[in-house]
């Protein structure tokens, strides 16, 4: 088939625009040229086609041809007798994100499904893309190694799947067992401890630890892009590449450096479990429309569990932070009450209208599976551990996923819990009925205590006054703003509604989550008060019958006599079991009132 023949200038980037031509041969009267409505690794309507604009169409006499939009995406064009036509558009990219397109004069970030129109019929024709930027930008991009403006994929799956960076940008060499590149865009904060050789250092040995981990090497070489910019985060999973977004200031705590590896070490790992290992509407691809699956826990669970695991396995981060981020996760799953409505299998489904579009009501009716999904893949971790005596882990399981469906190209089943059994000898129906399919909480607790840790839960000491309870409304606010009411609770109960305004408690003036908990912290369980709230531009008062709170501290400590435990807990963190010490703390009172 003839090959697709992309040139792409950016010329006015200040205008945040670029200029694309294709060129390629029709193979019929009609042809049709259309974009993607998403991407793989992220899972929401965009209709990339929005950003198109000014499409003309010639053939090879020059002569202009009728283009006629048939959907929202696609055009047909009139191509009899043709023998080549020429496509010509302008895409307009100002969207700093890693699944958008950026174009601006420090740089152009191009997200391949939101940049190139292919013809329907050339889905697996081989592409060549001619890149022209300003003087002075360097081209990064995994179809080539070298800087190069000269660019070839396979086919336009492959193209979409290696996104293109152009910018004024610095390469550190990352040193592990393959070559692997960390490019990096905008400044960075001056000052802090953890340098840009230190942060090449630590992924370096995060590479090799994933790479140890599985027992296979996927890609010839990898590129790290990481786009600093304030207020921005994210990351996108490609096969040799991710691109990555995170503050300038992550040199600055150990919270935010560790938080930056941990987004790079989970991109990464998504080169084995998410680009290869991945069901098959995740392998073959429709751009058209929503690819269900009730399997994005396997994608994004496991892959935040061993992001976080792998910063402790390679020795980056010590067992205390380990232990940290996890119990962060727990506070946060625990504030979740949507937890006991959807199951990880429904929240991968329906990640489509839920997850990736939240609104008021996501809290009483979602889950994420990344969150659940990561602490439920650590408790089946440390189950494995417990049952087997630590002859087998997760990393069994991992490896035999790899071994059956990555390496072979293969899509794995929607219903994965033989592969799980087979490669720990164990039967494991109830975590995959009650924590999978159903909407049960990990057992974390119970399997920390198997390696000698307890998790405790309490109210923050420093909300309460001696001997008293913690009371709570049971709402979120942003400002004086309610942007969610928990089912069930106090303000659900008095008809307290997202979008009111809280102007007064008891009569005195609280405009803010602070205000609330300081007038209601003095207040008993069982106690009324009134909260006066605008609610489209009138007063309402709203008596309110005040709950005991949820707990807000968790506590990760060491159990003083661990016996056996102290095995299993070296085996897992690789160093011994503390002994009777608090090892994590963590309070959730900001999460609401
Ligand atoms: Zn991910």
């Amino acid at each position: 088939m003839s090959s697709l023949r992309y040139a792409v200038r950016i010329e006015t980037p200040a205008r945040h625009t670029a200029e694309v031509t294709l060129r390629f041969a029709p193979t019929g009267d009609t042809t049709d040229i259309t974009m993607p409505s998403w991407c793989p690794g992220s899972y929401l309507i965009r209709d990339y086609v929005r950003f198109v604009r000014d499409l003309v169409v010639s053939g090879d006499d020059g002569i202009q041809r009728r283009a006629t939009k048939i959907d929202k995406a696609t055009w047909r064009i009139d191509s009899a007798g043709a023998r080549e036509l020429t496509v010509r558009y302008a895409l307009y990219g100002h969207d700093l994100t890693v699944r958008t397109n950026h174009i601006d004069p420090s740089h152009a970030f191009l997200h391949g499904p939101a940049t190139f129109l292919y013809p329907t019929t050339h889905r697996t024709a081989p592409v060549e893309v001619e890149l022209t930027v300003p003087d002075g930008w360097t081209v990064t991009t995994a179809m080539a190694w070298e800087p190069a403006s000269s660019l070839k994929a396979a086919n336009i799956d492959e193209l979409y799947d290696h996104p293109i960076h152009a910018g004024v940008t610095r390469t550190l060499r990352v040193p592990a067992k393959v070559p692997v590149r960390l490019v990096m865009w905008g400044d960075r904060a001056p000052g802090g401890v953890f340098t840009e050789a230190r942060l090449a250092e630590d992924l370096g040995a995060i590479v090799d630890d994933h790479i140890a981990r599985v027992g296979e090497v996927p890609f010839e070489h990898y590129t790290f892009v990481l786009m600093l910019a304030h207020e921005a985060y994210g990351g996108l999973e490609h096969r040799a590449s991710s691109v990555n977004l995170y503050h300038p200031h992550f040199g600055a705590t150990r919270k935010a450096y560790e938080g930056l590896l941990e987004l790079l070490s989970h991109e990464l790992f998504h080169a084995w479990n998410g680009k290869r290992i991945a069901p098959r509407p995740l392998l073959e691809f429709d751009y058209t429309r929503e690819a269900y699956t009730p399997c994005l826990w396997v994608m994004e669970g496991l892959t935040s569990h061993y992001d976080r695991f792998a910063l402790r396995t390679s020795m980056r981060i010590s067992a205390k932070s380990f232990l940290e981020k996890v119990l962060d996760d727990w506070a946060r799953l625990m504030a979740t009450p949507g937890r006991a409505r959807q199951s990880l299998e429904a929240s991968s489904f329906d990640a489509w209208i839920k997850l990736y579009k939240p609104d008021e009501s996501n809290l009483n009716t979602t889950v994420s599976y990344y969150l659940k999904g990561g602490l439920t893949m650590l408790a089946l971790d440390l189950q494995i551990r417990r049952r087997t005596e630590s002859a087998r882990t997760l990393d069994d399981v991992l490896r035999a996923m790899w071994q059956r469906y990555g390496a072979k190209g293969e899509p794995h089943p929607d219903n994965l819990q033989p592969v799980f059994e087979e490669a720990t000898g164990l039967s494991l129906g109830d975590v995959f009925d009650r924590q999978i399919r159903g909407t049960e909480d990990p057992e974390l607790g119970e399997e920390l205590r198997s390696m000698g840790l307890e998790l405790r839960t309490s109210a923050d000491p420093a909300q309460v006054t001696d001997g008293a309870a913690a009371v709570w409304l049971g709402v979120t606010v942003a400002g004086n703003k309610v942007t969610a009411v928990f089912d069930d609770g106090p303000a659900h109960a008095a008809g307290v509604s997202p979008g009111d305004e809280v102007v007064a408690l008891d009569g005195f003036r609280a405009t803010s989550d602070g205000d609330l908990r300081s007038l209601s912290g003095a207040r008993k369980p069982g106690d009324e008060i009134r909260l006066a709230v605008f609610r489209r531009h009138r007063l309402l008062e709203l008596p309110i019958v005040l709950a005991a709170a949820p707990p807000t501290r968790y506590e990760i400590a060491g159990i003083p006599e661990p016996g056996a435990a102290a095995g299993r807990y070296q085996a897992w963190l690789g160093e011994p079991h503390p002994g009777a010490q608090i090892l994590a703390t963590v309070t959730t009172t900001a999460r609401w009132v």
